[in-house]
């Protein structure tokens, strides 16, 4: 689905190299977990996925076209693809639950009647169906990020790239997001998370890809310190 060919990033202004050389293969269905300290290169790998940001040098493919030839037609298609989700959620503010979530469509030109179809199957699916015309404010923590969830799922992407998605959660809500992610992954879609929260991809036991100071240190199935 996506194949990284030794990439490099280097931001402008900054001295070293966010990413170096780093190569990666993810297939269709798969569920990985992007793991390493605070500036290991995780969420540049992010960005460069959505791109959001283009290597420095290398090769990003997805679906076997050069991400850095796209045309705009093509990188807004691309990123209609691709749903995020983000640490601090993203939600607006002014807007409900449901509203928040029907908004993902509305952006595309979806027509009301696909949006009031498919707003409550995406509520359904991360159990907020009760609370859709509550604010985000009225709501906790674990359930402003499933508003967060499905409104990226909304659109039906092929990927979910989550940048520390239960970064602001307690273990308990870390832990149920992660098992809604695994459960949206069985139904087809691929989801890239990451994440530091060690313990909770030890549990997992998904792939693990480990990041550190910009470099690939490694690439496994299964949990984190079983590996050691
Ligand atoms: P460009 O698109 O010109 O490469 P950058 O990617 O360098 O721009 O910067 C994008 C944004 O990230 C800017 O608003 C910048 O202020 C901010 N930024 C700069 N340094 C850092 C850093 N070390 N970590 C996170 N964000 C940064
Ligand atoms: P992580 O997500 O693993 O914490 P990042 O990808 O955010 O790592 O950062 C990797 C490196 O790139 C860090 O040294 C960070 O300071 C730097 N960096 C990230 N974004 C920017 C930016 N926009 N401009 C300059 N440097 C950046």
């Amino acid at each position: 689905m996506i194949e990284i060919k030794n990439v490099s990033k280097l931001y402008n202004g900054s001295k070293g190299l966010a990413l170096k050389e780093t190569s990666l293969a993810l297939e269709p269905g798969e569920f990985i977990f992007l793991v390493g300290p605070s500036g290991a290169g995780k969420s540049t790998l992010i960005k460069l996925m959505f791109r959001e940001q283009l290597p420095t040098s290398g090769e990003i493919f997805f679906e076997n076209r050069n991400m850095a030839d796209y045309s705009k037609r093509e990188l807004l298609a691309h990123r209609r693809k691709i749903g995020m989700v983000f640490q601090d959620y993203k939600l607006l503010k002014q807007k409900t639950v449901y509203e928040n979530v029907a908004f993902a469509l509305e952006v595309l030109g979806k027509s009301p009647k696909e949006i009031q179809k498919k707003v409550p199957e995406a509520l359904e699916k991360v159990g907020l169906s009760q609370k859709k015309d509550k604010f985000p404010k009225e709501l906790s923590g674990g359930e402003q990020q499933r508003v967060g969830i499905a409104r990226a799922i909304i659109k039906q992407p092929v990927l979910i790239l989550a940048d520390e998605p239960t970064g602001n959660l307690d273990r308990d809500n870390a832990l149920q997001l992660m098992k809604l992610f695994e459960k949206i992954n069985k139904e087809g879609t691929t989801v890239v998370i990451a994440t530091h929260a060690w313990d909770l991809v030890d549990r997992m036991q998904k792939r693990v890809v480990a990041l550190s100071s910009g470099e690939l240190m490694r690439d496994e199935q299964g949990g984190y310190s079983n590996n050691e």
